[in-house]
């Protein structure tokens, strides 16, 4: 049975010994990454053999002691081929404490399966690099400022991943959706829910008060006013030990990366089909097996790739279509916004809220190119503090009338200690650029354009909020009729106090009901207990730092996670750094504060690409995100639109998994996070 490297790399080398990195495809599978290690002498005894790959490499030195395959392999290398196999996957033992016990390593390989490449004629790691390289700089797959971009992080080759954990969160994805929009229906609710949270936490409190703020007009802004478009990923991890998915959090506002990890997942099967083309033109696929054809790639530059390769990729590696799905989600947004307001100006234009300095900028433009290319609706960017400066409530210049009701705005931050002193002065931005919030039913423009949707890409963080500019701006959308992704009320219910909240089965349930009541259902209509039941089973266990949990995770702190109310990574407490934080802080501090059950997923090798190089193989943990979209008005569903009869964007905001994202860290890293540096992009293999 021949087996075809899709990659070769030597890894590391200390003269005498080298690992190489493979890739296989046998069958017509791609079955993983693994090293092989070539002992260059001949007379190798098994413990030198052991010794010096300890030198190099640690982790796999440590997994070939407890390997099954390791005396096997030595006595090969003693005799002539001088090779050993190892799985790579097998992560170091000092590890198991942090990141559970290894997976079942795979059925090891006969030597027989094994079609090594000759030298010269390997699929070098160099050309894959190449290959990926040039691919993610033509199709976009970028990161970084436009003046500094490179391609963006990712991996060479998919993960595995389990293809029931993935069904499942796919499935789960209506579920989440409605568990999103249930949490914003009652801001009273949500408010309440929040109140600890809001006094031990500047941010929160600010975010609820410009809200509430912004409420009144809000609310009677003609027309569009109050219409929301939810862009939700709900990420997950797959506990090793209990073979559960469980959720890390459900993001509803700036889930990003749904453009790229779309390029990324086309990168991959691309990149197979090269590579295996590649191994087809070096010999190494058994040729005689008919079912190993070359076909023509329909795209053109690409080499022709095996035809069971093909079949391999559209077996195991699932569409991707985030970036299409994201996009018909804000054009959904747009044309209902034009429904409600009776008008199509052709003059309506989305804006993306940014951060000054933007580094994620190509998943955003890829995402205003769909916009503008298959749905012909322009795209602005702006900042907050930008969108402050301009914003008017008329096409021309207004004259502020004295009783501008932004004075709540500037009332709302007075109460907040951090803003108190430019207070004032965000109320006075917004009139001095002749912003009369409600005015003109609450339609908002920016440098001459309406407004008819606001993304926000900016604004998670207590950072997108260094003046009570920022604030204003925020404010002026809050107070429009323009479709907020998300309103406040959305980015709050997305936080880590009510993810804490929902994960209660009381208070799920009430949720739902009360999501299923505004919507005019029946708590059984609105399949109230399915939703509980199969949401609770993936949620891990949260609790309030109270006395008692406190407790028991300062007495295993590698057990739990401690999570304040921030959002985009590097914000969280593990191990020892936990157990500190609960001892020094005080009862009220860790209101801002939950505690999560640590998921412990399995590891497996892989092989990354940063800043257009590719680094050493490593081993690495999972994290699958899955992407839905909803558009409500105040949370509840909009009763008989449809936006295009059941087409393109009915569907993208019905609630339906649109896309993924696999990110993929090293197995020492305890945080997450491609923007924060944590992860890379990737794609899943299942299996
Ligand atoms: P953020 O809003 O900052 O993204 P997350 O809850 O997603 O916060 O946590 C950041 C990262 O920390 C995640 O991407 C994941 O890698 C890790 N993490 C979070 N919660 C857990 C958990 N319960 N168990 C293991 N790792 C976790
Ligand atoms: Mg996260």
């Amino acid at each position: 049975m021949a087996a075809a490297p899709f990659g070769a790399a030597p890894v590391i080398s200390d003269g005498q010994y080298t690992s190489t990195l493979y890739g296989w495809i046998r069958d017509g599978k791609y079955a993983d990454v693994e090293l092989v290690l070539r002992a260059k002498l001949r007379e190798s005894p098994k413990s030198q053999l052991v010794t010096a790959a300890h030198g190099f490499i640690p982790s796999l030195a440590a997994a070939a002691m407890h390997s099954r395959k390791c005396a096997t392999t030595t006595a090969t290398a003693t005799k002539t081929t001088s090779q050993i196999k190892w799985a790579a996957r097998r992560r170091a033992l000092q590890r198991r404490k942090l990141v559970g016990s290894t997976r079942t390593p795979r059925a090891a390989m006969n030597d027989d399966d094994v079609v090594e490449p000759s030298a010269g004629k390997a699929f070098s790691q160099q050309a894959m690099t190449d290959f990926c390289v040039a691919l993610a700089c033509r199709t976009g797959l970028l990161y970084g400022p436009p003046e500094q971009c490179t391609p963006a992080p990712t991996t060479l080759v998919p993960a595995a991943f389990p293809r029931a954990s993935y069904e499942r969160a796919v499935q789960l994805a209506p579920a989440m959706t409605r568990l999103a929009d249930a949490t914003c229906v009652d801001p009273a609710w949500l408010e309440q829910a929040l109140a600890a949270a809001a006094r031990a936490d500047v941010f929160t409190d600010a975010l609820i008060r410009v809200r509430s703020a912004a409420e009144p007009t809000r609310a009677a802004a003609a027309g569009g006013g109050g219409l929301t478009l939810g862009v939700y990923r709900s990420d997950y991890m797959v506990d090793e030990p209990t073979g559960r998915l469980l959720q890390v959090e459900l993001n509803t506002v700036a889930s990003s990366f749904g453009a790229l990890s779309t390029l990324v997942s086309r990168m991959h099967a691309a990149a197979l089909r090269f590579a295996s083309a590649d191994a087809e033109a070096c010999g190494t696929l058994d040729e005689t097996d008919d079912s190993v054809l070359p076909r023509t790639s329909d795209v053109e530059g690409w080499p022709p790739a095996p035809a069971n390769v093909d079949a391999a990729i559209t077996r195991h590696m699932p569409e991707n279509g985030a970036l299409e799905g994201i996009a018909a989600a804000l054009a959904a947004a747009h044309v209902a916004h034009g429904r409600i307001r009776g008008t199509e100006s052709a003059r309506r234009h989305i804006v993306f809220v940014v951060q000054p300095g933007e580094t994620n900028v190509h998943d955003q433009r890829l995402l205003a190119d769909r916009l503008w290319q298959h749905h012909g609706i322009p795209v602005i960017r702006a900042t907050l503090a930008q969108l402050a400066r301009h914003a008017k409530s008329s096409r021309g210049s207004s004259t502020p009338s004295s009783s501008v009701p932004c004075d709540r705005l500037a009332a709302a931050l007075r109460d907040v200690p951090d803003f108190a002193d430019t207070a004032d002065g965000a109320a006075k931005i917004l009139a001095d650029a002749g912003y009369e919030p409600g005015a003109n039913g609450g339609r908002l423009f920016y440098r001459g354009r309406e407004i008819s949707v606001a993304y926000f890409r900016a604004g998670y963080t207590p950072n997108d909020y260094p003046t009570a500019v920022e604030w204003a701006g925020r404010y002026a959308i809050e107070a429009s009729s323009a479709v907020s992704c998300p309103s406040l009320a959305l980015q709050l219910a997305g936080t880590k106090k009510v993810q804490q909240d929902m994960a209660d089965t009381d208070e799920l349930r009430t949720a739902l009901e009360r999501k299923a009541k505004a919507d005019g259902k029946s708590a059984r209509e609105g399949g109230v207990e399915d939703d509980v039941a199969s949401l609770l089973d993936a949620f891990a266990e949260l609790c309030a730092p109270n006395t008692d949990v406190v407790a028991r995770a300062a007495a295993d702190p590698q057990a739990w996670v401690l999570k304040p109310q921030r959002e985009g990574g590097g914000n969280n407490f593990y191990g020892d750094g936990l157990a500190e934080k609960l001892k020094s802080a005080t009862a009220e501090e860790l209101d801002a504060y939950i505690l999560m059950e640590r998921i412990r997923p399995a590891s497996q090798a892989s092989w990354m690409l940063r800043s257009a190089r590719p680094t050493r193989v490593q081993e690495t943990l999972q994290e699958l995100g899955v992407y839905s979209a909803s558009l409500t008005y105040d949370g509840q569903a909009i009763k008989d639109m449809t936006l295009d009869g059941g087409g393109e964007l009915d569907r993208a905001v019905s609630g339906s998994a649109l896309g993924h994202l696999l990110r993929t860290k090293a197995a020492t890293s305890d945080e997450g996070g491609v923007a924060a540096g944590f992860s890379v992009l990737d794609s899943p293999w299942l299996e």
